[in-house]
């Protein structure tokens, strides 16, 4: 069977300022619809009280047939997603993100009748904590998420989501759209893009559309309003966007009636229902007798944390890899649930020092260390602690591969005298390109320009260990 380009289409839907982009919502779900296309549209829950108040729930008829998803409850208003979280842990700030959204993921599930099909990051407002939140919010995938697996899979799972990670290749669209020559340009472009997706691994192609309300006003409403971290003075009338001239309107909607078309026509791509892919892609890896052993050796070949396996994330893999050290039988047992990387703070002034080795009284009561901090919070701990020995998890990684590699899982039963530590990098090598162009974006207009980012980009490199690619491509 020919191997085809996933296609989908997302909207973020945010403008409760302006009363025409509510028409806007309705005219481009009429427009997927007629072309039988499936589009998922993200709104924030002042868009959805926006919609009550001003009687306009036939937009969540017109949505009938089409995704529904959150865009966070008040988007640019300040606090933002990455203000609230700024004083935050991460188990505080997990729960932080639940009590500021679930109201509005609520209202939106209310006014829809609806399942949201996932939550769209707000402009550059995000941290780690969303995808973390997702499962007590009752949402199964994240979209436009910082992070990615550095193996370009995508959609991946990091903090216990399913994530896909922002596109850097295409979108918005709406900026095409309303300029033919850079239209031209895209449609020129689009049967590389299709032909790209459908020979890579995981075949998916995101075409974020935008907002609709960039199909009825020239600039957006936040942007004039909430930037730098100032709210609007209350009892002042909002400023409201230059509208787009219904001419200006008609070019936008035709090119995305034509790029439709262009993908329909392609035998390369196909468009899918954003939902169906999450399901699809929610499945969970198969394991066979062996898989233990054969994941040690697949992580053992490379000096970085491997974050590509599409069965297991290193946090996943060193929890294993502690239950054998206690006699667990692991590769008939299979990995067990998700763990998610470090977020504890070294202890001050407690120096980490370790022996060059370890016996195996020593290597069995730091593995059950490890696993007691994952029965209690989930999360692997930063440093391993037992009997007055402290060891970083990323030297007890190392070590433990590098030990596995030479007799494969079956050593970890009959533990030599010593095994000896070899230090291993703290992170995989992506953290750091996450966390930079999150700190670099996250700086942006939309937020305080005193923004302290510095505990979210640690908690967001953190989380790289609990990277891993999704069962099925
Ligand atoms: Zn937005």
């Amino acid at each position: 069977m020919r191997r085809k380009a996933q296609v989908f289409l997302t909207f973020d839907v945010e403008d409760p300022v302006t009363p025409a982009s509510d028409d806007a919502v309705v005219w481009l779900a009429d427009l997927l619809r007629e072309k039988d296309v499936n589009g998922a549209f993200f709104l924030t829950g002042d868009k959805a009280r926006a919609l009550r108040q001003r009687q306009r729930l036939d937009v969540f008829e017109a949505l009938r047939g089409h995704d529904v998803g959150y865009h966070t409850n008040h988007h640019s208003t300040h606090p933002t997603v990455a203000e609230y979280l700024e004083p935050h842990g991460w188990a505080d700030g997990v729960a932080e993100v639940v009590r500021r959204e679930l109201s509005g993921a609520d209202l939106i599930r209310e006014l829809s009748g609806r399942q949201l099909c996932g939550f769209a990051t707000a402009g550059t407002s995000w941290g780690p904590h969303v995808p973390g939140a997702l499962a007590a919010l009752g949402i199964p995938a994240h979209v436009h998420s910082f992070s990615r697996t550095g193996g370009g899979h995508n959609p991946h799972w990091y903090a216990g989501a399913l994530c896909f990670a922002r596109s850097e290749a295409v979108g918005p669209v709406e900026d095409d759209l309303q300029d033919q020559a850079r239209f031209a340009e895209l449609l020129g472009r689009l049967p590389q893009l299709i032909k790209e997706a459908a020979e890579s691994e995981d075949r998916i192609l995101h075409l974020y559309v935008g907002h609709p309300t960039i199909f009825v006003n020239q600039e957006f409403w936040d942007g004039l309003n909430y930037a730098s971290g100032r709210n609007p003075e209350p009892g002042v009338a909002l400023t409201a966007p230059r509208p787009r001239s219904s001419g200006g309107t008609r070019t936008m909607l035709d090119n995305l009636a034509l790029l439709i078309d262009t993908v329909q026509a392609s035998p390369d791509a196909e468009f899918v229902a954003f939902s169906d892919l999450v399901a699809a892609r929610r499945t969970e890896p198969t394991f066979r007798e062996g898989w233990f052993t054969t994941a040690l050796a697949e992580a053992a070949k490379t000096d970085d944390i491997r974050t590509t396996s599409r069965t297991v994330s290193p946090a996943q893999l060193l929890h294993a890899v502690c239950r054998a050290v206690q006699g667990e039988d692991v590769n008939r047992s299979g990995p067990g649930g998700d763990v998610l990387g470090p977020v504890e703070l070294p202890k001050p002034g407690e120096p980490v020092d370790h022996p060059a080795g370890l016996d195996h009284e020593q290597l069995r009561a730091v593995a059950a260390s490890v696993r007691r901090t994952v029965a209690a919070t989930g999360t692997l701990p930063a440093v391993a602690r037992a009997d007055g020995i402290a060891v970083p998890v990323a030297t007890l990684y190392r070590s433990l591969l590098e030990f596995t590699a030479r007799g494969g899982a079956d050593v970890l039963r009959a533990l030599p005298e010593t095994v000896p530590l070899t230090a291993g990098t703290e992170f995989p090598w992506i953290a750091d390109e996450i966390s930079e162009h999150y700190g670099r974006r996250v700086r942006r207009w939309m937020h305080r320009p005193d923004l302290d980012v510095t505990e979210l980009m640690r908690l967001t490199r953190a989380q790289t260990w609990s990277l891993r690619a999704t069962a099925s491509g």
